[in-house]
């Protein structure tokens, strides 16, 4: 039988082997290579004094695409295995809350600011239906080009200055194309007086894991793929051989990478110049998550929060962890966790973030200090991709070089795409659909 190499055990690489257990394929022909200690990758949880937080900011399962949904369920031990919440996110303005998506939410501004948001829609709309001026190219100026100037200086220009940490316009505009959604004009003006309407709603509930956090998910998978899972096992060494390759000296006919492409530089030996330098050279960004135990019965009805503003402080993103599900946080206990991106490749800052995110917090009005029993970080040195005018070039490059030598790259940052776990999960299945075809199990 066909020995396969998974690269990486995230939830991509595991999701790839169940379904091919799952189509046909024996687990003892698999063998997923992970170097840390637990799989599971950007899908990780930590519990610490009895307080559950996700590694790589808070993570929610919901998908457009049921049976994929419905499968990591199974994985994971069933419907029953989940919380079932609904989508609660708000904007923190001032000392307001402002509905979400922004646009919608403008009549909750104070009233100058709802005028310069609805002002500014209104000419950037003229201009965009009357003047037919095509969507510009860097982010920075498709932002005024879509929302208008209102809109950007309130909400979109400080939030995203404090999530990329780069200049707007060194980012493109085209990923933002069919994920920022069009809300319509009358909609936004009847936000402006004071009519409530709600933009898209595809998440309005999601599902999170009763135990173990997000990682219950990837724990599941993990469990029923038993000893095909190597972990602590780095791959070292990757080496086209024949028609198949070696991982670490060992032969395999198939292997798939979910490995970061940033990295992969190092673990090929055979690899030519310019295809490392196109690799390390794509731009990203890590990500800090702060758990915040507070000692605190109840927290509003908020699944998160967005903080725009640099009074605020650093965090971009706050998760109300503790009511994702009942078990994230000890009775009588809640929880919050701050997300703050850090740029790519460069230290993560030291212990006064911390002090940094705490008053940001107190400043936003969300806690207050007498009620925080401890702080706890995690870091992940790939959270975003950054897109900027060479990210198709060089991804091109590093995706085509892999193809040739007999790799499969698949994942998050094993093609350098802004994927959610299900669409992860999509890809694997889509992938192992191909590879039990070649197998003659299809
Ligand atoms: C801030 C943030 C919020 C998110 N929110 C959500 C959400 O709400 N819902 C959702 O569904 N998704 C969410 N996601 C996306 C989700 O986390 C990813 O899509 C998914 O976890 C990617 O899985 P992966 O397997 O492709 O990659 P990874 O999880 O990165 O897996 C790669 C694996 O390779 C291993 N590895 C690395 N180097 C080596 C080596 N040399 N040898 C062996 N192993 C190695 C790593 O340890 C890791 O386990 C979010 C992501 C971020 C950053």
């Amino acid at each position: 039988m066909a020995k396969i190499a998974i690269l990486g055990a995230g939830v991509s690489g595991l999701s790839l082997a169940r379904f091919l257990v799952q189509g046909g394929v024996d687990a003892s022909d698999i063998v997923l290579f992970e170097a840390g200690p637990v799989a599971g990758g950007l899908c990780r949880s930590k519990v610490v004094d009895g307080f559950t937080y996700d590694v790589a900011g808070g993570h929610i399962l919901f998908s457009k695409d049921k049976p994929a949904m419905e499968w990591m369920k199974d994985e994971a031990g069933g419907p029953d295995a989940f919380d079932q919440r609904d989508r609660h996110t708000k904007i923190r303005f001032e000392d307001r809350w402002v509905h979400y998506p922004f646009e919608n939410g403008i009549g909750d501004l104070p009233k100058e600011a709802t005028f310069d948001c609805l002002s500014g829609y209104v000419k950037a709309w003229h201009e965009r239906t009357m003047d037919g001026s095509e969507a510009p190219k860097t982010f920075g100026k498709w932002v005024q080009w879509r929302f208008g100037d209102g809109i950007a200086k309130h909400f979109m220009d400080p939030y995203n200055e404090k999530i990329w940490k780069r200049d707007l316009d060194f980012l493109t505009s085209d990923w933002v194309a069919g994920r920022v959604p069009d809300a319509p004009v009358d909609d936004v003006l009847r936000a402006g007086v004071g009519i409530r309407t709600e933009g898209y709603t595809h998440q309005s509930i999601f599902f999170y894991p009763k135990r173990g956090g997000f990682q219950g998910i990837t724990d599941g998978m993990a469990h029923s793929l038993g000893a095909s899972v190597r972990l602590n096992t780095p791959v070292q060494e990757v080496r086209q051989q024949g028609e198949g390759v070696t991982v670490n000296g060992e032969a395999f006919d198939l292997c798939v990478s979910t490995l970061t492409l940033t990295y992969a530089p190092d673990l090929f030996p055979d690899m030519p110049a310019d295809v490392a330098e196109a690799m390390r050279t794509l731009e990203y960004n890590g990500l800090l998550s702060i758990l915040v135990a507070l000692d605190r019965p109840e927290h509003p009805d908020l699944s998160w929060i967005y903080l725009p503003h640099q009074s605020q402080g650093p965090a971009n993103r706050v998760t109300y962890m503790s009511n994702y599900a009942t078990l994230n946080a000890p009775e009588g206990k809640t929880s919050l966790m701050a997300e703050v991106t850090w740029p790519g490749g460069k230290p993560f800052p030291g212990e006064s973030l911390e002090q940094e995110i705490l008053d940001g917090f107190v400043n936003a009005g969300i806690m207050s200090r007498d009620e925080v029993l401890f702080t706890d970080r995690s870091t992940v040195n790939h959270a975003y991709v950054v897109f900027d005018e060479l990210y198709h070039k060089r991804r091109e490059v590093a995706l085509g070089w892999l193809e040739s030598v007999g790799v499969t790259p698949l994942g998050r940052f094993g093609r350098f795409e802004y994927d959610n776990s299900d669409q992860c999960v999509i890809k694997s299945r889509e992938l192992a659909k191909s590879m039990l075809a070649k197998l003659g199990k299809g």
